[in-house]
């Protein structure tokens, strides 16, 4: 039997933690050995309203099944007194979730700056804020575990939801970069698309669907990549809910490689264009950095057929 994963001695800051998945992780780390702040300043779906109550729930949940944990109600936009509360009163911070959110789906056509900047404050900007004021002290201890919550509308597009798909992928470059300059110093960041039952989903998904995506079953992925035992997976992008885990990646089709001179057309593209699309060999890129070599590639090619 595979051995239980432990997180004894460790700080977790799981941010809007009221409801949703964010509870179903707090109470998961609070049963195995984690303290725990639980973040939540009790909103409304679309961000308005305030109650400490959401969080304090969920901490008296913990507790009572002897557990360690507190509550902050502070919005992610200040997200550096988030960690300040893990600072306070346990003494260290060691994984974060960013997991907070809030819709304003409403098409595009009728979309106004406030649903714009709303859905960016608290998901864009509030990932940043707890990670920003939670990095200095994984550096120091060579320890940290970060992750960020991205959507299946922010990779793939939905109707009415510009706004947040357009943050949902920022939390995919954030990810990514993150990984990067963290591995060093043992800071791992991975970024989740989740699908649960929650009040965002309930509206919109039949009851027998959501019947199979408890909350609870996005928590193991979610354990197994922030568990000291995972030093690798960094920088990945994982589709998680109902039992489900998938990981996926950038694909690149091999593509049209034209010399870049004077002949470099847009009728010599269209003229080849199958090779733009032609998927049959496809490269799988994670960096910036191999896009360059092929430019140097084009240096070295041929004048194009005409
Ligand atoms: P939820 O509404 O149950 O939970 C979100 C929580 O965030 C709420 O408790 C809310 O009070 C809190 N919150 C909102 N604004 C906040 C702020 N400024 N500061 C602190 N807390 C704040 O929804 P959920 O389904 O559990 O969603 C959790 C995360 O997963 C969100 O980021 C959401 O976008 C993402 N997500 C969920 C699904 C899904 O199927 N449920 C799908 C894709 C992405």
């Amino acid at each position: 039997m595979a051995e239980q994963l432990r997180f004894d001695g460790q700080v977790v800051v799981v941010t809007g933690a009221g409801g949703g998945l964010g509870k179903a992780y707090c109470l998961f780390f609070g049963s195995r050995g984690a303290s725990v702040v639980v973040n939540d300043l009790g909103a409304s779906l679309k961000g308005e309203a305030n109650s400490t109550k959401a969080a304090d729930v969920v901490v008296n949940e913990i507790k009572a099944a002897g557990g360690k944990a507190v509550a902050n109600y502070d919005s992610v936009e200040n997200g550096d007194k988030i960690i300040e509360t893990a600072i306070k009163e346990f003494g260290r911070i060691d994984i974060l979730i960013n997991n907070a959110g809030i819709l304003r789906d409403i098409s595009f056509k009728n979309m106004k700056d406030e649903d714009w900047d709303l859905i960016f404050k608290v998901h864009v900007k509030g990932s940043y804020k707890t990670a920003r004021a939670a990095w200095p002290y994984f550096r120091k201890q060579k320890f940290g575990r970060v992750i960020n919550t991205a959507s299946a509308a922010g990779l793939f597009g939905n109707f009415g939801q510009a706004n947040y798909s357009a943050a949902k992928l920022a939390m995919v470059g954030f990810t990514e970069t993150l990984a990067k300059e963290g591995i060093k110093y043992n800071i791992i960041s991975n970024v989740i698309a989740p699908i649960a039952a929650s009040r965002m989903t309930e509206t919109v998904m039949p009851p027998d669907l959501l019947a199979l995506m408890k909350p609870e079953w996005v928590v193991p992925l979610v354990a197994v990549l922030v568990h000291k035992n995972n030093t690798s997976e960094t920088g990945s992008i994982f589709e998680v809910g109902g039992g489900h885990v998938a990981k996926l990646r950038w694909e690149r089709s091999s593509g049209l490689l034209l010399k870049a001179d004077e002949s470099y057309t847009p009728g010599a593209i269209i003229k080849k264009w199958d090779q733009v699309m032609d998927f049959s060999n496809p490269q799988y890129p994670s960096g910036p950095n191999d896009f360059l070599a092929l430019l140097e590639e084009s240096l070295k090619l041929g004048p194009n057929d005409p």
